[in-house]
């Protein structure tokens, strides 16, 4: 097999970036674009000793799992890897990675595996369901600005204010924003030579509030004509808050370190079950509220808290978890390495009336071994501590010290939510040596059109 050379093969498994895979007498090919089923045309682009890449030319015959795709850039744009796949099997193919992370990585048999294993929580309408989008601004070839998404791997600019994952009203946004940067020659930043002022804009959307913020990020002090553009922005439905981020720094992070109100809230307001949250421009808030529900009522549901329990939320984030526990439990704490998300942590337990949730900056792997030994100092170890602990690690998964640390402490239950299986089955493959045993397992689906899958794991100790 050689550069150049042109192939013809039938697509018969899915990559980890869901990436087609098909074999020529033995020599492994990975076909970006294809899906499984497809008999495709391939031209082999990097050729290695067993396996190599190709790109797709031709779809001979179209897999039975090949969509329409909903958005014309779907191969282009680095946003979407598998809007090509049905969804049913895209569900299909994300349970499968997870139990193929579990058994391979994690050792878990696979009877093991059958029984505990729960279906795939997927989603009724897998389009439209990002709450928050970051636009790239740039500059197209005939000199105007332009905004939409990066290509994958690259920093060129697809031209498309109409994402099939976002919300309708970022179009209408960005439309209105490129119009008065045409109107009054605002420029779009340049990576290349630090010029020009927009950067990104950023825009948020409460799915049961429906308010809507906007933050523009600017490479500059002041947007010129700034009460224009307010005065056109706050004409959309549902406008809370118009805000801007002043970042001057050459760098990739796209946010300034603060933001300035030009008009109305510095947040809006959303739910996700009965709490509230209040979201800044800076705030982490996740991203797929619908299926975040899902994913923390899992949580909970797992937990199975009585009402007696002291609970710890390891990587809490903005409390997220915590405040859906505390609903439950008698007392939680929340552990969380950035400050920022541990301040927005503290108001939202303070907004929905929630007294039971105490929240540290930390690194879990140093809070928890810290807090345990001087407890089992002052206590001469007897527990009751903590009843349950909860992770949400992210997709590096825990450090050894914090699994540690939970084998010591010989919890009743730990429920584990992962947004990286690999990581996962190699954290539940040292629990599990270490006395725990894996009960429940269930994937949710938090980013349809993507390779990526979140999990929820229930574990619980071994009768001595
Ligand atoms: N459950 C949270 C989100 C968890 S995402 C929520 O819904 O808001 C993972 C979180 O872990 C991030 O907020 C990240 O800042 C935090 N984090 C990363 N490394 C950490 C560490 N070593 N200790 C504690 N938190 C950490």
């Amino acid at each position: 097999m050689q550069k150049n050379d042109i192939v013809t093969v039938t697509i018969e498994d899915i990559g980890v970036n869901g990436e087609g895979i098909g074999k020529i007498n033995g020599y492994t090919l990975f076909i970006k674009d294809a899906v499984i089923g497809d008999v495709v045309e391939a031209k082999i682009m990097k050729a290695k000793k067993n396996y190599g890449y190709a790109r797709l030319m031709n779809i001979i015959q179209p897999s039975l799992y090949r969509v329409e795709p909903q958005c014309q850039f779907a191969q282009k744009c680095g946003g979407c890897q598998i809007q090509e796949m049905s969804y049913e099997k895209q569900l299909e193919f994300k349970s499968h990675k997870v139990k193929e992370n579990l058994e391979r990585i994690g050792g878990f048999a696979p009877e093991l595996l059958e029984r505990v294993m729960e279906p795939i929580v997927g989603m009724d309408e897998p389009f439209y369901y990002r709450n928050k989008a970051q636009f790239p601004f740039g500059t197209d070839k005939a000199g105007e600005p332009v905004t939409g998404f990066y290509a994958g791997r690259t920093h060129d600019i697809i031209a498309n204010t109409d994402c099939a994952l976002g919300v309708p009203m970022n179009k209408e946004i960005l439309e209105l924003i490129l119009e008065f940067m045409k109107k009054h020659g605002v420029l779009s930043y340049d990576e290349k030579t630090g010029r020009g002022l927009v950067r990104h804009v950023l825009i948020r959307y409460g799915f049961t509030t429906k308010e809507v913020m906007v933050c523009l990020v600017v490479n500059g002090k002041s947007i010129p004509y700034s009460e224009e553009l307010v005065r056109e922005l706050r004409k959309i439905e549902g406008m809370t808050s118009i805000t801007m981020s002043v970042n001057t720094k050459q760098t990739n992070v796209i946010m300034g370190e603060s933001y300035e109100i030009l008009w109305g809230q510095g947040f809006i307001t959303d739910y996700i079950g009965e709490i509230r949250y209040q979201i800044s421009p800076l705030s982490f808030y996740q991203v797929n509220p619908i299926q975040t529900e899902k994913l923390y009522r899992l949580a909970l549901e797992y937990a199975d808290l009585q009402g007696d329990e002291t609970v710890w939320d390891l990587y809490c984030g903005i409390g997220t978890i915590s405040l859906f526990l505390a609903q439950k439990a008698k007392q939680v704490y929340g552990v969380e390495i950035v400050p920022q998300a541990i301040e927005d942590a503290k108001n939202n337990a303070k907004i929905n009336g929630i007294e039971n949730a105490e929240f540290y900056v930390g690194k879990a792997e140093e809070v928890l071994p810290g807090y345990y030994r001087e407890y089992e100092r002052e206590n001469k170890g007897e527990r009751g501590w903590a009843d349950v602990i909860v992770v949400d690690p992210p997709r590096k998964g825990c450090e050894e010290t914090l699994l540690e640390t939970m084998v010591e402490m010989r919890l009743g239950k730990i429920v584990y939510v992962s947004c990286d299986s690999a990581t996962l089955a190699r954290d539940l493959r040292y629990l599990n040596e270490g006395g725990y045993e894996v009960e429940r397992v269930r994937a949710v689906d938090q980013f349809p059109m993507t390779v990526h899958v979140e999990t929820v794991v229930l574990l619980e100790r071994k009768a001595p």
